[in-house]
């Protein structure tokens, strides 16, 4: 039994006031599940949130980190300065890093270690585009891309993957539960082939408009545990009714 993972990822989106306007709102809306609850605020909120979601079940994350320990990167923070800010979760690879920022399945992987040596939890993002899903590519891509993405990384349960199809990002169209389970049953078999039995207790999140009104019938998949939610986790009465829609 894997537990469920609801994440948001807010990405370049809020004030400090509008973060703690959500976190007042959001904290009371919050149903008693088992569910895990990450919030992956831009870095300058992530110091205010940090104190106003101290004793709650809502944990946070960062969009992005750089694998060196530190140095002359301007910009950039590392994986332990995420730690020591708050987070315990670390995005990587989301698509919109790998369109505007060049980011790669190596560069992920890359990522993915760093974080894990600081500890914190990798969420490693994957996803085809529209031609690639057009023209068939989808499955043949997620193998070799989640691969790619987990070089040289031990196997273990400290890791989550997302399944992002990139044409469903802030589009409103939505994966059909059936595509989402094909390509996440997909991945996690993929995985299986580097990682063996681990691959079992993998969670793996379908991203890519969810809403309060289709993230049931995406939970109720064998193979999802959960989901990466942009929009709708900008708003506390949407994401709250999403989280509250898990076990
Ligand atoms: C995302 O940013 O990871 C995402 C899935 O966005 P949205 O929910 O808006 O499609």
């Amino acid at each position: 039994m894997r537990q469920q993972v609801l994440a948001a990822n807010w990405k370049m989106y809020k004030t400090l006031e509008e973060g703690r306007a959500f976190a007042q709102e959001f904290l009371p809306l919050l149903a008693d599940n088992a569910a895990e609850v990450i919030i992956c605020p831009p870095l300058t909120l992530l110091g205010e949130l940090r104190q106003q979601f101290t004793g709650s079940r809502v944990k946070l994350g960062v969009q992005n980190i750089y694998w060196e320990n530190e140095g002359a990167y301007t910009g950039e923070i590392s994986a332990a300065q995420a730690a020591d800010s708050g987070a315990t979760y670390c995005l990587t690879g989301h698509s919109e890093r790998r369109q505007h920022f060049g980011e790669t399945a190596a560069t992920v992987a890359l990522k993915a270690a760093a974080a894990l040596k600081a500890g914190l939890v990798p969420i490693v993002c994957v996803g085809e585009t529209l031609p690639e899903r057009e023209s068939g590519q989808t499955l043949a891509l997620l193998h070799d891309d989640v691969i790619a993405s987990l070089s040289g990384i031990a196997p273990q349960a400290n890791l989550i993957i997302a399944y992002e199809p990139v044409w469903a990002i802030g589009t409103g169209k939505v994966a059909t539960p059936q595509d989402a389970e094909e390509a996440i049953a997909h991945l996690r078999a993929s995985v299986a082939e580097i990682w063996g039995e681990m691959a079992q207790k993998l969670r793996i999140l379908y991203g890519g408009s969810v809403k309060p009104d289709n993230i049931a019938a995406l939970l109720n998949c064998e193979n999802i545990d959960g989901a990466l939610v942009g929009g709708a986790s900008l708003n506390a009465q949407s994401f709250a009714a999403i989280v509250n829609a898990a076990k």
